[in-house]
């Protein structure tokens, strides 16, 4: 039963979730589908990747009930991710359900925007706080060969009506590739702050066997930062001391020298890793817990949450992050990632 000092702490009436390393995991990543209406090369193979059976995906009731579980654990914050989360029928009630939870105080959502024009609203008032948005590329050619079937005007407009239905300091995510997009980061950075979103960009990592890795396309954090400078003569990054970007994730914030606004974000789990700093786990769509992107391994809180209830999830939870794994061992030349695609785990 809570207690007055459980109630002060929101929804949480267990301890919190700490690992073994003391991190204390208070963010779940929820990916509501496994499926996507966009095809980027890094992410999938050329011949797809099999999909969960309709049958075996999570219901929202289900998604509802298992976060309530991580709520009460002290979980607070809610990442709904895929997949693309927005082919999801009905997402915005999901979001309301799960605005409903006590403790859960922040629900962010990462989309590739296709659907954002007509999804922006809805989504910010059934109680979407947060949003980031995938964008590879500002050159619409470009933009349609990696994601294979993208429109980027559909992703520009819908940016448009985030901003219009209340969403502010968006994220924009790149993943950064040599010979593709490396000479957009100057661009892609000048593109976000001139409507007051933040540039992010992601080292590729060594998803699905690693067979859509490329070594020597692997844009590493200080090549990043170095591009960012070139592209701004006279300017250098300095981190962020303000930190007005910084999320719950693992993103490192920047700034240029002369101008603490022009904040850039970095994720860098190939050359500067940041695992020693990790608070979250993910849901599959599927129910399955992940305590690290990087393996495969997982527990099936579906089946627990359909057998033994919220009290089987809770004790499965505690000891999933028990033996969370103390870091990734993912590798320059594109091994030790897991055999599933990003797509499967949640992204
Ligand atoms: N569909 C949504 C989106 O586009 O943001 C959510 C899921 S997507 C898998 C989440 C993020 O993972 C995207 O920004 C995508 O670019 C990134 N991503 C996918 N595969 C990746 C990989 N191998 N390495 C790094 N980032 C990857």
């Amino acid at each position: 039963m809570a207690t007055g000092t459980d109630r002060q702490l929101g929804g949480a009436t267990d301890a919190p979730l700490v690992d073994r390393q003391r991190r204390v995991i208070d963010y779940l990543r929820v990916s509501v589908t496994d499926r996507c209406n966009y095809r980027c090369t890094y992410c999938l193979p050329d011949d797809g990747v099999s999909h969960v059976d309709r049958a075996d995906i999570l219901s929202f009731e289900e998604i509802a009930g298992i976060v309530g579980c991580f709520a009460r654990l002290g979980v607070s914050r809610v990442r709904l991710t895929g997949g693309e989360p927005t082919v999801r029928r009905d997402l915005v009630d999901l979001v309301r359900m799960l605005r409903a939870i006590p403790g859960i105080r922040d629900i962010a959502l990462s989309t590739n925007g296709h659907l954002l024009s007509e999804l922006a609203t809805p989504l910010r008032e059934s109680g979407v706080n947060r949003l980031n948005v995938s964008i590879d590329s500002l050159d619409a050619e470009k933009f349609a060969a990696i994601t294979r079937r993208g429109e980027l005007h559909r992703v520009l407009a819908g940016l448009d009506a985030a901003r219009a239905a209340g969403f502010s300091r968006i994220k924009l995510n790149t993943v950064a590739v040599k010979g593709f997009n490396d000479d957009e980061i100057g661009a892609l950075c000048r593109f976000a702050w001139s409507r007051d979103m933040v540039p992010r960009f992601i080292e590729q990592m060594p998803m699905a066997g690693g067979q859509l890795y490329v070594p020597g396309a692997l844009m590493s954090a200080a090549q990043i930062r170095a591009a960012v400078e070139r592209a701004h003569p006279g300017q250098s990054l300095v981190p962020d001391t303000a930190g007005a970007a910084r999320g719950a994730g693992p993103a490192r914030y920047w700034t240029l020298s002369s101008d603490p606004t022009a904040v850039v974000g970095i994720i860098s789990p190939m050359t500067e890793h940041f695992c020693d700093t990790c608070n979250r786990v993910r849901l599959s769509a599927s129910g399955a817990l992940h305590t690290c992107l990087a393996y495969d391994d997982a527990v099936d809180l579906r089946a627990l949450w359909r057998s033994a209830g919220p009290d089987g999830v809770i004790a499965a939870i505690r000891q999933a992050v028990a033996s969370k794994r103390d870091g990734h061992v993912f590798d320059l030349v594109g091994i030790g990632g897991p055999r599933k695609a990003m797509i499967q785990i949640g992204g």
